[in-house]
C-alpha cells in the first residue's frame, strides 16, 4: 500500500485515485489519493481491532467500489492475505474458497447493485459462512439503504471505521510474502487458489500497465473488469495505483441503462485508455454504431482486449467504430497465474505494425517456448512458423498454487499455460485457445469438471460430460451430455433442476446452454470419457471424428450423433 498510496499522497494528495462509475448513471464519485489512504487506514485499523493479523486470510465478497479497493489495500497494509471472490458466485462457491484458504473474516456489502437490480450479498454470505467454522467476523458495509439482518459476528463496517484511527503504520513485508490469493478454474472439479506475492507481482502489474497501455501521468485509465477477477486486481487496483494513475471503477453493465453506457462514460469521465472484454464488444456490435457515435471519444488513445480470444469482426469494430481507426488496439494475453500481461502488441516502436486479433509480442522478460504435446522436448519447436503450447518462461515469474493436491502445471522446469499458440515467421504469437478441459465463458474461465461435479448431485443423473462450444456473444458456452438413471417423461423438469443446481453451486454464468440426454457416453475401455468426441459433435465436425478405435464400443458415436441431430431439429422448430 505504500507504493500504491503513501508515495502519491506525499507528492500529490489531491490527485484523483479512483472514479467510481456507480451503477446509477451519472452519479460518479471521485476519490483522491489522500481520501483513499484515509479509508484504507481506517479499514485496516478496524480489521486489527477485531484481531486480524499479518498472515491471516480475509475474503472480500463485494461489488467494485472505493471501499472494496480500500478493503484489498487494508489487508495488504496489515500483511493479511485477501482473497476476493467475484460477487456473482454462489454461497457454495464462496464457502469452498473460504474453507480452502482458511479465512478468518469476510468483508461484504449489505447488497450489491448492478444493471438496476439489487443483489443480496449479505444473505449469500450468511448462507456460506454457516459451513465455515474459521470465520470469526463478517464486516458489513452499506451499498444501499436497505437493512439486512445482523447477527452476533456481524460488524457494521462504516460505523467502526468512523471510530477508527486514520493512521495505520504499514506492516513490513518480505518481497516473497503473500499479497493475495485468487481462485481460478483448473482441470479438476475444484477451483485452485493462485498465490501472488508482494514485490514481483506489484512491479510486473505496474510495468505492464505503463508500457502496454502507454499510460502517461494524468491519464484516466478505464478498465471495466470487476475486482473479482485477476484483471481487476492488476489493472483496476494494483497496476494503476502503483503508477499514480486515476483508475475507473465500473460497477454497471455495458447495456445499462442502454448500449451507449461505455461510450457515454468515456465522454463524461474523459477516459484515455479503455480496457475491456471481447464478449462485451460482441454484444455491443449487435446494437449498431449510433450508440457509439453519439458520444465524444476523442480522449481515447489506447484500447485493450482481455480474457479470451477476440475474433476479427469484434476487433475491427472495436478498432474502427470505437477507436475511429486512430487508437492502438492491444489484444493482451495472460492469465491469473501470470498476474500480468505476458503477450501484447505493445510496447513496440512507434508505428510498428499491429496485426488484428493477435497478441503478437512477448513483454520484457517473457520468453515463450512452444512445446509439442509430450513435453519431452523442452526446446523451441525447431521450425517456423510453429504451433504448440505456450510455456512463458523456464523461470516462472508466476503465481504459485496454494493447494498441494492440485495437479502441477509446472513441468520440465517450464510453466505450462494450457493454451495453444502459433508463431509466425516474424516471431509473433497467435493464441489458438485452450488445450485442456477448461472453457472460457464471457471471459471467465471454468473447468468442465466443475460443472460436471455440480450436476453429479442430481439423484436421477448418474453420468454427465460437459464440453465447450462456440457461442456468438459469450465466446464459448457449456454443452452438457447427461445420462439418466431410468427413462422418464420428466426430462425437461430434470434439465431445469440441473440448471438450478449449477447456478446455486457455482454461479449463473456456469449454467449450460444446452443439455442433451443420451443413453451412454463415449468411453475408452478403461472407462475414461472421450470428451474430444463430444466436442466434435457439438462443433459439427462429425465427419472427422479422428481415432475411435480406443472406444469401448464405437457404435456409441452414431447413437450420440443421432440424438444430437434430433435435439437440433427440435430446438430449431
Ligand atoms: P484467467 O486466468 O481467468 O484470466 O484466464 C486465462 C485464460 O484466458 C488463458 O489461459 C487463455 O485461455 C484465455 N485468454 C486470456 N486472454 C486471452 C487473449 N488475449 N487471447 C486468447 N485467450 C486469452
Amino acid at each position: 500500500t505504500v507504493n500504491c498510496l503513501d508515495q502519491h499522497v506525499e507528492k500529490s494528495p489531491n490527485r484523483v485515485a479512483l472514479i467510481w462509475e456507480r451503477d446509477e448513471p451519472g452519479t460518479a464519485v471521485h476519490v483522491t489519493y489522500r481520501e483513499l489512504l484515509d479509508l484504507t487506514c481506517r479499514l485496516a485499523n478496524t480489521l486489527k481491532k477485531y484481531g486480524i493479523q499479518k498472515g491471516d486470510r480475509v475474503a472480500i465478497y463485494m461489488s467494485v467500489s472505493p471501499l472494496s479497493v480500500a478493503a484489498m489495500l487494508a489487508c495488504a497494509r496489515i500483511g493479511a492475505v485477501h482473497t476476493v471472490v467475484f460477487a456473482g458466485f454462489s454461497a457454495e462457491s464462496l464457502a469452498g474458497r473460504i474453507i480452502d484458504s482458511g479465512c478468518k473474516a469476510v468483508i461484504t456489502y449489505n447488497q450489491g447493485v448492478r444493471g438496476g437490480r439489487t443483489i443480496e450479498l449479505k444473505a449469500t454470505v450468511d448462507e456460506a459462512v454457516k459451513n465455515c467454522p474459521s470465520i470469526r467476523y463478517v464486516f458489513v458495509a452499506q451499498r444501499t439503504d436497505n437493512k439486512v439482518q445482523m447477527g452476533d459476528r456481524d460488524i457494521p463496517l462504516e460505523e467502526e471505521m468512523t471510530k477508527a484511527d486514520s493512521i495505520c503504520t504499514p506492516e513490513s513485508m518480505d518481497s516473497e510474502d503473500m499479497l493475495f490469493m485468487l481462485y481460478t478454474s483448473g482441470s479438476t472439479g475444484k477451483p485452485k487458489g493462485i498465490v501472488h506475492t508482494q514485490a514481483g507481482y506489484l512491479l510486473y502489474a505496474a510495468l505492464t500497465h505503463k508500457y502496454v497501455f502507454d499510460y502517461q501521468q494524468g491519464d484516466v485509465f478505464g478498465c471495466v473488469a470487476d475486482i473479482g477477477w485477476i484483471t481487476g486486481h492488476s489493472y483496476v487496483v494494483y497496476g494503476p495505483l502503483c503508477n499514480g494513475a486515476t483508475s475507473v471503477l465500473f460497477e454497471s453493465t455495458p447495456v445499462y441503462p442502454d448500449p451507449g453506457r461505455y461510450w457515454e462514460m468515456v465522454q463524461r469521465l474523459k477516459i484515455n485508455q479503455f480496457y475491456g472484454a471481447p464478449t462485451a464488444i460482441r454484444l455491443l456490435l449487435n446494437y449498431g454504431e449510433e450508440w457509439v457515435k453519439k458520444y465524444d471519444r476523442s480522449t481515447l488513445k489506447v484500447l485493450g482486449s482481455v480474457g479470451e480470444p477476440i475474433n476479427k469482426e469484434a476487433w475491427q469494430w472495436f478498432y474502427q467504430v470505437v477507436g475511429e481507426g486512430r487508437c492502438a488496439l492491444v489484444d493482451t494475453w495472460w492469465q491469473t497465474e501470470t498476474g500480468g500481461i505476458c503477450i501484447a502488441p505493445k510496447p513496440s516502436e512507434e508505428k510498428a505494425e499491429i496485426i488484428p486479433a493477435m497478441a503478437m509480442r512477448p513483454f520484457f522478460g517473457i520468453v515463450p517456448v512452444l512445446m509439442d504435446e509430450n513435453l519431452h522436448n523442452p526446446q523451441s519447436l525447431p521450425y517456423t512458423p510453429s504451433y504448440g503450447m505456450v510455456c512463458p518462461t523456464p523461470e516462472p515469474k508466476t503465481g504459485t498454487l496454494a493447494a498441494a493436491d492440485q495437479p502441477s502445471v509446472f513441468a520440465a522446469g517450464y510453466y505450462f499455460t494450457g493454451d495453444g499458440a502459433y508463431r509466425t515467421q516474424k516471431g509473433y504469437y497467435q493464441i489458438t485457445g485452450r488445450m485442456d478441459d477448461i472453457i472460457n465463458i464471457s471471459g471467465h474461465r471454468l473447468g468442465t469438471a466443475e460443472i460436471e461435479d455440480a450436476m453429479a448431485d442430481h439423484p436421477e443423473v448418474p453420468e454427465t460430460a460437459v464440453v465447450g462450444y462456440p457461442h456468438k456473444i459469450k465466446g464459448e458456452g457449456a454443452f452438457a451430455f447427461i445420462v439418466l438413471k431410468e427413462q422418464t417423461a420428466h426430462t425437461d423438469h430434470i434439465k431445469e433442476e440441473l440448471k438450478t443446481i449449477v447456478a446455486s453451486k457455482i454461479a449463473k454464468y456456469a449454467v449450460p446452454d444446452h443439455i442433451l440426454v443420451v443413453k451412454r457416453l463415449p468411453k475408452t475401455r478403461s472407462g475414461k470419457i472421450m470428451r474430444r468426441l463430444l466436442r466434435k459433435v457439438v462443433t459439427e465436425q462429425s465427419s472427422n471424428m479422428g481415432d475411435v478405435t480406443t472406444l469401448d464400443d464405437p457404435s456409441v458415436v452414431k447413437e450420440i450423433l443421432d440424438a444430437y441431430q434430433k435435439y437440433k431439429e427440435k430446438s430449431s422448430s
